[in-house]
């Protein structure tokens, strides 16, 4: 959809990268790696400055205890992490549990590592998981379910109640879990990020996994980490250690020193003024909201009263008459599902999401 924006100088609003710029002090910083001889190949665990510097985040945020040493693996982005993961843990034959609508690397990432993917869907309208279908889907052969808080494309967030429906599901089987956290710092109204490192039970068979892009605005600097218990870290750093090796020095330098500022509540808070914003402005249009984000760069939205055509045609439309560039949620979905629903990334400058809107107010 980044490219049919392209082509049609429509307004971007599909994929999920910001449009505003980075933190000065955080671009300084870089500069600051790059001359003070931060330029050679890092350790291949990542720097031990950030790998401390992640410790203490986490301790500071969730009280949560993690060795640097041994529990944190610098990647570059969390896709990559992801992707490793998977790889750690999946031989051929074996099946992953997929909760769909979702984040579009997840099933190509299971099959290049020669397993098959078991979509379960979420529950209609509210996203929540439905642990009937899940259950059904377990069979001997499960080696993995990944999971996705909050989520890409619906803004949802899981509850410790998920968690513990979770684990008591998992319980008695060797399943792993992957726990995707990419958004975990862009929460809104008030709610809570409940990480899997908060819950011991699962903690223990769970690679958690993040990104920096999403937390700081700067996707293009790809670099993520995976938290997963000791013996697990091994096993990823094998995979790791002859897949990328190590990751772009002067960024690691760069993120350690910024990870000390007290910043992050401007983050959340950033992204929740402008999802208020983009709510707002979309009253005057025809499209009907899902209920409002809980975090993420995403709000979904329903035309389904609005036109019948499939997701993809409605977006393409809308890209190409309207110049406003969405993504479709049916390619979020194996079976392409189509509920007649976009996401629109509001992860933009309100100067972008005012002139998508204006776009859109005609619409119908
Ligand atoms: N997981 C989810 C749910 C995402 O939305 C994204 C980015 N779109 C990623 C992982 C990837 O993060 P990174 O850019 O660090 O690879």
């Amino acid at each position: 959809m980044s490219a049919l924006a392209q082509q049609y100088k429509a307004i971007n609003l599909s994929q999920g990268f910001p449009d505003f710029p980075i933190d000065e002090a955080l671009g300084d910083l870089l500069h600051e790696a790059t001359a003070n001889g931060f330029n050679q190949y890092a350790p291949m665990i990542g720097l031990p400055m950030l790998r401390e510097a992640i410790a203490e985040d986490f301790k500071n945020r969730y009280d949560i205890v993690l060795n640097p040493d041994t529990e944190i693996t610098i990647t570059p982005g969390a896709t990559y992490a992801i992707y490793t993961a998977f790889s750690t843990i999946l031989s051929a034959g074996d099946e992953v549990i997929v909760l769909e609508p979702a984040y579009d690397s997840y099933s190509p990432n299971i099959e290049m590592n020669g397993a098959r993917v078991v979509p379960v869907k979420l529950q209609p309208t509210t996203f929540s998981p439905d642990w009937q279908l899940i259950k059904e889907a377990i069979t001997p052969k499960t080696k993995a379910i990944i999971i996705n808080t909050p989520h890409n494309p619906t803004g949802t967030i899981w509850s410790v109640e998920d968690w513990n429906e979770l684990a008591e599901l998992l319980r008695d089987t060797s399943i792993f879990l992957l726990s995707d956290e990419v958004y975990e710092q862009l929460v809104f109204d008030g709610k809570k990020h409940f990480s899997v490192l908060q819950h011991p039970e699962l903690r223990e068979r769970s690679f958690a996994l993040y990104s920096f892009g999403k937390a700081f605005h700067n996707t293009g600097w790809k670099i993520g980490y995976c938290i997963a218990p000791p013996l697990l870290s091994q096993a990823f750093r094998r995979q790791h250690q002859y897949l990328s090796f190590s990751v772009h020095t002067p960024a690691q330098y760069a993120l350690a020193h910024y990870l000390q500022k007290p910043h992050r509540q401007a983050a959340c808070q950033l992204l929740e003024a402008k999802r208020n914003y983009f709510l707002e402005l979309m009253k005057q249009t025809p499209f009907r909201m899902l209920a409002p984000s809980s975090g993420s760069y995403f709000q979904l939205a329903s035309y389904a009263h609005i036109s019948d055509l499939p997701d993809t045609e409605f977006a393409r439309v809308l890209t190409k008459n309207n110049g406003v560039a969405t993504i479709p949620i049916s390619a979020f979905y194996s079976d392409q599902h189509d509920d007649k629903i976009l996401r629109f990334c509001f992860a933009k400058k309100e100067e972008t999401l005012k002139a998508a809107v204006e776009r859109l107010v005609t619409i119908g």
